[in-house]
Formats: C-alpha cells, sequence, structure tokens
C-alpha cells in the first residue's frame, strides 16, 4: 500500500501526522509529507483513518 499527499491540497492542519506519524510528518514549508515509499503493514489501518479523517481529502491511497 502507498499513500501519498496532494501538496496542492493539504492545509498543514497536522491532522495526518497526530492519526499516523509512521506515516506523515511536515515539512519545511508546513504541509504533510509521506514517510518511505510504501505504508509498513502495521501503520496501514491508522494511514486509512488519516487519509478519512484529512477535511481537504488531500490523502491519496494506493492499494
Ligand atoms: S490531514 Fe490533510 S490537510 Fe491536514 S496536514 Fe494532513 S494531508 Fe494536510
Amino acid at each position: 500500500m502507498k499513500a501519498r499527499v496532494d501538496e496542492d491540497l493539504c492545509s498543514g492542519c497536522a491532522v495526518c501526522v497526530d492519526t499516523c506519524p509512521a506515516v506523515f510528518k511536515m515539512n519545511d514549508d508546513e504541509l504533510a509529507v509521506v514517510i518511505g515509499d510504501s505504508v509498513p503493514e502495521d501503520a496501514q489501518a491508522t494511514c486509512k483513518q488519516a487519509a478519512d479523517e484529512c477535511p481537504v481529502e488531500a490523502i491519496l491511497i494506493e492499494e
């Protein structure tokens, strides 16, 4: 599974970082970015939760 953040949509609210810090971090521009190439097995549930919670639907999940 892979995750991607659309930087044109991200508002920098950091909800995804709070929900799934194994996958998301804030960059120097205060936008969320994905850590690593693929989502670790044990972080997939919280990663999907973060995508659901993102207020601007900026997180894209690829199975
Ligand atoms: S939850 Fe969405 S809008 Fe908020 S920082 Fe994460 S990707 Fe950006």
